[in-house]
């Protein structure tokens, strides 16, 4: 598949070409279950003139169909557009086609999705990672030039890593949430899954930047950083080394041989513990529970989507999110409305918010003597369809990427080695807040390093 850099040479009529070129290869391959519909279904003219973008089913296009995966949404189409697609557009690239995702973007392996599963290209017997399993899919599956997904625990960086793709990550505040359906508002960020480290910096400088339509979209300076990468920057690097043994043996044996590359070339490598991440699940749990059972509150079966039959008011609500949530957001619901009821609040709710703060800091701390830090995505390798068979075994899972989005930080997963199976392993970068030039800068010199 042709990259999105090189796509931004094309001619008008050479991106009329590749759409098409697309749109057969989808339909072809649409067992994957990249896509939540064919393509053929929106017709070409809705999809602008410019290169072709798919967008993840809970990021707003005007016109469109967007439903988070969910039943509960079923019938309500966008009046508008999200700030990063009208930014897209400006930019000579259109939304193409609604990828599949975990219902709301709860879960890790995109099998919560009202639609069905989505099948890891890589080998099919294994899910893409989630929650952006649907965008990781078509970009690995050659069924996508790039793609938007949104990450609030991982779901960028986790599925990338799963289907070999790179993820990105940005800072909290840098991409407008204007138009991102809110799971957990303090944590969700929109960001590129691409085919190369270049690409994610192409389609990051496209959608970035401060948005007065997003009261949490920070004023702060914004410079591109695809025109100015740099892969021969000698970095200060610090390695989670608990983290690297602590995965399985397959992921160790790859970060550890990743670790002595970036050292021969020049890299500066040193070693830490971080002793507390029992604390990141259930503090990560809590928060994004609390938020998501306060802003899911708005799918009431009245203002959006789907309404079902029902004799009374009260009936009207009970129903329509009895039929129309799937059982994990349900879950969510009743854990976060828990946690925020009166009683529990001040246990559960507010002692997160300071575990939260301890968190930040510890990886301040860390990056005040150091430019990057080094660590697994995932304990594993894809996990195979019904393999994770309980929600505490899928949060669990989540360990190495939702303590990033907890302190707020951007954050990178670059594919570094093949696996059994076919399947792919990557490593994890984690950079200041802001300073996306560095960690697109050390992404990239990782991506040629494994090169070769
Ligand atoms: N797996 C995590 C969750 O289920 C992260 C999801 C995400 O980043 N949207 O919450």
């Amino acid at each position: 598949m042709i990259s999105l850099k090189d796509a931004l040479k094309l001619s008008g009529e050479e991106i009329k070409n590749l759409r098409i070129e697309l749109e057969e290869k989808i339909k072809k391959e649409k067992q994957l279950g990249a896509y939540v519909e064919q393509l053929a279904d929106l017709p070409l003219a809705k999809f602008g003139e410019g290169i072709p973008v798919a967008i993840k089913d809970n990021i707003q296009v005007k016109g469109w169909s967007v439903t988070c995966a969910s039943n509960i949404l079923q019938g309500y189409v966008s009046p508008y557009n999200a700030t990063a697609i009208n930014k897209l557009i400006e930019h000579n690239m259109s939304p193409f086609g609604r990828t599949n995702m975990d219902e709301f973007a709860m879960g890790s392996t995109t099998e919560s999705s009202f639609y069905g599963k989505t099948l890891n290209p890589l080998n099919h017997a294994h899910v893409p990672g989630g929650s952006s399993g649907g965008s990781a899919a078509a970009v690995a599956g050659g069924l996508a030039i790039a793609a938007l997904g949104s990450d609030t625990g991982g779901s960028i960086r986790q599925p990338a890593a799963f289907c070999g793709c790179v993820g990105f990550k940005p800072t909290y505040g840098r991409v407008s949430r204007y138009g991102l359906a809110a799971y957990s508002s303090s944590l969700d960020q929109i960001g590129p899954i691409t085919q190369n480290v270049e690409d994610a910096a192409i389609l990051y400088d496209a959608i970035a930047g401060y948005d007065k339509m997003d009261s949490t979209s920070a004023n702060v300076e914004f410079e591109t950083i695809s025109d100015k990468l740099d892969p021969n920057k000698k970095l200060n690097i610090c390695v989670i080394k608990n983290y690297v043994e602590n995965a399985d043996e397959e992921n160790k044996t790859a970060l550890l041989k990743t670790i002595e590359k970036l050292k021969s070339h020049g890299h500066n490598i040193t070693y830490r513990n971080l002793e507390d991440s029992k604390y990141d699940v259930a503090t990560y749990y809590i928060i994004a529970t609390a938020e998501a059972s306060a802003n899911l509150s708005r799918y009431d079966g009245i203002r959006y989507g789907r309404r079902a039959d029902s004799k009374n008011l009260k009936e009207l609500y009970i129903n329509s999110r009895s039929e129309g949530f799937g059982e994990e957001v349900k879950r969510r619901i009743l854990l976060g409305t828990f946690v925020l009821s009166s009683g529990y609040y001040d246990a559960y709710y507010i002692k997160a918010q300071k575990a939260r703060a301890h968190i930040k800091a510890q990886y301040e701390e860390i990056l005040k003597e150091n430019d990057l830090i080094f660590m697994p995505i995932a304990p594993s390798t894809a996990f195979k369809f019904g393999q994770i068979k309980d929600p505490l075994s899928a949060y669990l899972s989540d360990i190495y990427t939702i303590s990033v989005n907890l302190a707020g930080l951007p954050a990178v997963s670059v594919p570094v080695s093949k696996a059994q199976n076919n399947l792919s392993i990557s490593a994890q970068l984690i950079a200041k807040a802001w300073d996306e030039q560095t960690l697109m800068d050390g992404a990239l010199s990782l991506e040629n390093i494994i090169k070769g």
